[in-house]
């Protein structure tokens, strides 16, 4: 099975494909994989981003992406990610979402999350991250259950998005 590269790019809010729960990969994985995974690397660098969903590429499948390097140079493609362990203790910072283009909020988030998956070769791999990494993982599997940081936002959070979200809703060619 192959997916389509051609047809990925980047999903703006209010496309349906973001509140839509994304489906599994089962093993064996497509074979073109890692083009797919590249492919979600190239739309997230093209516009600065530190992670990427497969919702917000077009796929409605449960692949990641993410680089949270200085340089950019240390890309991680995660398919089937699922949070095993939150820390109690929880953070607060400053999210913006690619989806939600110049939108920023404070999110509430565990501050560490143990997080597994395969890799594009199919194998298990298991990530710890705190901070802006542990944020990152919990806000792109959000994007995967059909979720969105403006979900999370608190009421003022909530209501100084309101009209950025009317705006993105009116210019929304479909
Ligand atoms: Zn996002």
């Amino acid at each position: 099975m192959n997916l389509d590269v051609n047809a990925m790019g980047l999903r703006i809010y209010p496309d349906p494909i973001l509140k839509t729960k994304a489906e599994a990969f089962s093993l064996p994985l497509p074979e073109n994989m890692e083009a797919v995974g590249q492919k979600m690397l190239d739309i997230m660098n093209e516009h600065q981003g530190i992670g990427l969903a497969g919702p917000q590429a077009g796929l409605s499948l449960r692949v990641i992406v993410f680089d949270l390097s200085e340089d950019r140079n240390e890309p991680h493609i995660l398919i089937n990610p699922e949070i095993v362990y939150a820390s109690k203790d929880k953070v607060k910072e400053e999210e913006g979402c690619l989806s939600f283009p110049e939108i920023h909020g404070y999110v509430i988030r565990h501050e560490k999350v143990k997080v597994t998956g395969y890799n594009v070769k199919g194998e298990a791999v298991e990530y710890e991250g705190e901070g802006l990494m542990a944020a990152m993982f919990q806000h792109e599997i959000d994007h995967l259950d059909g979720i969105a940081f403006v979900d999370r936002l608190g009421t003022t959070g909530k209501m100084k998005a309101k009209n950025m979200l009317e705006a993105l809703r009116e210019s929304y060619a479909g």
